[in-house]
């Protein structure tokens, strides 16, 4: 991977929360980002307009749609010449804003509800990671030259979810993806990390910010509050620095000490 600054960074769902504060953190040191997203080009737009440096672009495709994974790897690759980063960010735990929340609670949903919940997800968070990755792994090891992947778990694969099981089904799939593909990728020079955040301020988390039960939340952490997205943005910025090669593998814990394993 290139040490200069100047690398090509794709972070997935870039168009808000996490994604977009990644997206700021790699322009801010010279890097040139793809910032993907679903269907908000409008804000992803936005998040690019407002980067520092020449040579950003936005892309989109559903994670769900294996041929729009492909045009959007593709087309990432083409605009930034070669992806040297790769950023797993975007999932999904509420469907689309206002949309009804895919909650799918064991003790409250029918079965096909339970299926439906069940496959989305697993489609999105967990599919469409791994054929992204997979996608991106291969244009790095076909170019040479190395290269990082930084994944976006979350704290819910240990603590569990139990309002969305296969949310956290997804993030503990994320996590062991990651550490089997350090394995695979290191004699290509290429790292594999993952971050497990707590809970973030973002759009995802809005619902379970809110009144009563957003204060039980910020109280999980002995700081009293939840992290910021520029706070994840800068964890997966020093993961993906030829400094923390050797983290290749890890799974790091972002959550406050709100929960320790
Ligand atoms: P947001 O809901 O704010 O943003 C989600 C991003 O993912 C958007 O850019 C969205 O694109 C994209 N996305 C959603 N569904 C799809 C899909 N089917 N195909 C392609 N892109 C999609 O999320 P956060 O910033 O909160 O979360 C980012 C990551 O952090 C996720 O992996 C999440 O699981 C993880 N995380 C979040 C926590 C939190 O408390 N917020 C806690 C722990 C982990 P579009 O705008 O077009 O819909």
């Amino acid at each position: 991977m290139s040490t200069t600054a100047s690398r090509g960074v794709l972070v997935t769902g870039a168009s808000r929360g996490i994604g977009a504060a990644t997206a700021r953190a790699f322009a801010a040191v010279g890097d040139r980002v793809a910032l993907h997203c679903r269907t908000s080009r409008d804000l992803a737009e936005r998040v690019r307009g407002d980067l520092p440096g020449d040579g950003h672009l936005v892309v989109t495709g559903d994670l769900a749609d294996p041929a729009a994974v492909r045009g959007f790897v593709d087309a990432a690759v083409g605009g930034l010449g070669r992806v040297d980063v790769l950023v797993n960010n975007a999932a999904l735990y509420v469907d689309a804003p206002g949309a009804r929340r895919l909650d799918h609670r064991v003790d409250d949903v029918d079965f096909e509800q339970w299926q439906a919940a069940w496959r989305r997800t697993v489609e999105v968070n967990l599919l469409g990671t791994a054929d992204v990755t997979y996608l991106v792994a291969r244009q790095m090891m076909a170019t040479g030259g190395g290269g990082s992947v930084v994944n976006v778990g979350s704290r819910g694969a240990y603590r569990g979810e139990p309002d969305a099981p296969a949310y956290g089904a997804t993030k503990a799939g994320v996590h062991a993806m990651g550490q089997s593909l350090a394995l695979a990728l290191a004699p290509y020079g290429i790292a594999v990390t993952t971050v497990a955040p707590g809970f973030v301020d973002t759009d995802m988390a809005a619902q379970a910010l809110f009144g009563e039960r957003g204060a039980a939340v910020r109280a999980q952490s002995p700081f009293g509050r939840v992290a910021r997205p520029e706070e994840v943005a800068a964890a997966v910025l020093w993961l993906a620095s030829p400094e923390a090669r050797w983290a290749s593998g890890a799974v790091l814990d972002l959550n406050g000490a709100s929960y320790l394993r």
